[in-house]
């Protein structure tokens, strides 16, 4: 029944539509990419807050890339550090045409240089390896503008962050999440749309 009413709102939501055959592709190859309902909403945080500038961390085929470059006319920073996504990745954009506004850049993101980065972004999208989220986040926090927001994926990771014979990378996540919720410079929305969500913004 979840699943139903899911689907019934994400076609009213017309998510999927646009780059559907990446979304086919990642479903056949277990490629992890973000579900419909947490694509919408960073496509309404996008739209909303007239970003201009994105960074992601985790690119892998390049579906949520393409899919915010195709809500916005700005410019979209997506860092991979797997040589054969990089491939899957560059195709697609090419194949696309959004060579220009998005730029692929093959990094582990934890070693990147950061002179090929910018100092305002509007969204920064966390979405790679989950075990290392809060290096991540403390990382690329700095980078965000004033009224930025940064959303990180897979926060309540296949259910399993609550499980009592959770993993370790889900309990690292649950880490995550209490380091967020606890934060004394950002506030963060938690959500459990998708693989869950979590929406982090600065304090005033
Ligand atoms: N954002 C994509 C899905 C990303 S899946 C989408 O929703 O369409 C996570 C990706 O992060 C994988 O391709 C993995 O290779 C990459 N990744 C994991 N750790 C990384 C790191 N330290 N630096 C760069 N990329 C990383
Ligand atoms: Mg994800």
């Amino acid at each position: 029944m979840k699943d139903k009413l899911i689907s019934y709102l994400n076609q009213l939501n017309h998510v999927n539509e646009d780059f559907q055959e990446l979304a086919n592709y990642a479903k056949i190859h277990n490629v992890p990419i973000i579900k419909a309902e947490g694509l919408n909403i960073l496509k309404f945080l996008v739209i909303k807050n007239k970003a201009k500038r994105i960074l992601e961390i985790g690119t892998a085929i390049g579906y949520s890339a393409l899919s915010l470059a195709s809500v916005f006319e700005g410019q979209v920073d997506t860092i991979e550090r797997n040589p054969e996504m990089v491939k899957l990745a560059k195709a697609n954009i090419e194949k696309y045409g959004y060579t220009y506004r998005i730029n692929l850049i093959e990094a582990d993101a934890l070693l990147v240089d950061f002179s090929l980065l910018k100092d305002n972004y509007d969204l920064i999208f966390i979405d790679a390896a989950k075990g290392q989220y809060p290096k991540f986040f403390n990382m690329f926090a700095p980078l965000l503008a004033h009224s930025g927001i940064i959303v990180t994926d897979n926060i309540i990771f296949h259910e399993s962050v609550l499980a009592e014979t959770s993993s370790r990378l889900a309990k690292k996540i649950d880490e995550y999440n209490k380091f967020l919720s606890s934060h004394p410079e950002y506030r963060t929305i938690f959500l459990a749309s998708g693989d869950g969500l979590a929406i982090t913004f600065k304090k005033d």
